[in-house]
């Protein structure tokens, strides 16, 4: 793993807080301290949209407004008010980790970084930004926003994709981390959603870009670097059906792993297309030689802008249902546009 060297880059993380004291994005649940609903809305908008999922926001929190009453809630109700989010193992964790806080805790959330990450279905990102928007901890909410932003400014080049890289990146957040690590965090994510976008970032606008070497080098569109290998470790894969109107994406196998010459879907996505996930499914396979285990998202992607994008960056094959009978695909894939055919009657 690359060294990183122990500089003092406070006063980059100083110049975003002087930047979001007038750019912040008028959120509701920026009005609040309230753990509670902080860490509602990080678990909503891990996988959505800000302007998605405000509303499910709103009513979540309005018909849940505290801990007590989600935790005496039935889970049937909580499924139903996250219809429309997806990912609904988000809406079971977080009624269980109410149930949590209520045995636990005595009802009251906990204020440790290390005490939240126990609750269920909370990862670190979500551990660091409740616990220092609400307690004034002092721990980088690293994901890809900051993955991009740091490889940007610092043109370093560590693969993101590399299992090593959210420690990598959160060493190297620590570099440029000011005391008021709550509004550091939430300038970062409004930095990388408004301003360092994944494509064409406004670096014109950007508060950073007298600091960022990626674009005083002009190099902004070599980091972050992403490695583009087929995500398979060991017997697991990982595809996304990403359709649109009837058409899919496919390309054929070339490595010589397993299922050489077949049809497979994407292995990977961009991070524009995340937001259109709509379900997962996780299929066994057995070869003679293998048991796989597979997970196949559903990517519905209901913008046009983000389609054409994703194609035009991509070497996929645009097919259809009648189209894809004329090429071979491995049979949990070709089980899988099957079932989705008959389903959904949309392909
Ligand atoms: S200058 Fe451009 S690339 Fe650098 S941080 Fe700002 S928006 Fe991102």
């Amino acid at each position: 793993m690359e060294k990183i060297e122990k500089t003092d880059f406070k006063y980059i993380g100083n110049k975003l807080l002087g930047w979001y004291k007038t750019n912040a994005r008028d959120l509701p649940f920026r009005q609040t301290k309230d753990p509670y609903k902080i860490w509602i809305c990080e678990i909503v908008f891990q996988q959505t949209r800000i302007s998605q999922g405000l509303n499910h926001y709103n009513n979540f929190i309005e018909r849940f407004p505290d801990v007590k009453t989600l935790a005496e809630a039935e889970e049937n109700e909580v499924l139903l008010y996250w219809k429309g989010l997806g990912y609904y193992s988000r809406a079971i964790n977080v009624h269980k980790a109410a149930q949590q806080i209520i045995n636990d805790y005595h009802g009251v959330f906990p204020s440790e970084y290390e005490e939240i990450l126990k609750l269920k279905g909370v990862g670190k990102y979500t551990a660091a930004a409740v616990s220092s928007i609400c307690f004034n901890g002092r721990i980088p909410a690293v994901d890809g926003n900051f993955y991009r932003v740091l490889s940007r400014v610092f043109a370093n080049d560590f693969d993101i994709s590399n299992s090593g890289a959210f420690n990598y990146f959160s060493e190297l957040a620590h570099l440029i981390l000011p005391d008021n690590a709550g509004d550091f965090n939430q300038a970062m994510m409004d930095l990388g959603s408004e301003i360092c976008k994944p494509r064409n970032p406004l670096c014109g606008e950007c508060p950073l870009n007298k600091d960022c070497i990626a674009f005083l080098t002009h190099k902004v569109s070599d980091f972050p670097v992403k490695t583009k290998k087929v995500k398979a470790s060991g017997l697991e894969l990982k595809y996304y059906f990403v359709h649109r109107n009837g058409k899919f994406l496919i390309q054929q196998r070339k490595d010589d792993f397993i299922w050489k010459k077949l049809f497979e879907f994407a292995p990977e996505i961009s991070d524009e297309l995340v937001p259109f996930i709509k379900s997962v499914k996780t299929v066994q396979h057995k070869l003679t030689h293998k048991n796989l285990s597979i997970e196949i998202y559903n990517v519905e992607v209901d913008s046009e802008e983000a389609w054409n994008n994703f194609v035009s960056d991509n070497d996929y094959i645009i097919s259809d249902y009648e189209s894809s009978h004329q090429k071979s695909f491995p049979k949990p894939l070709e089980n899988y546009i099957e079932n989705y055919h008959t389903a959904y009657r949309i392909l």
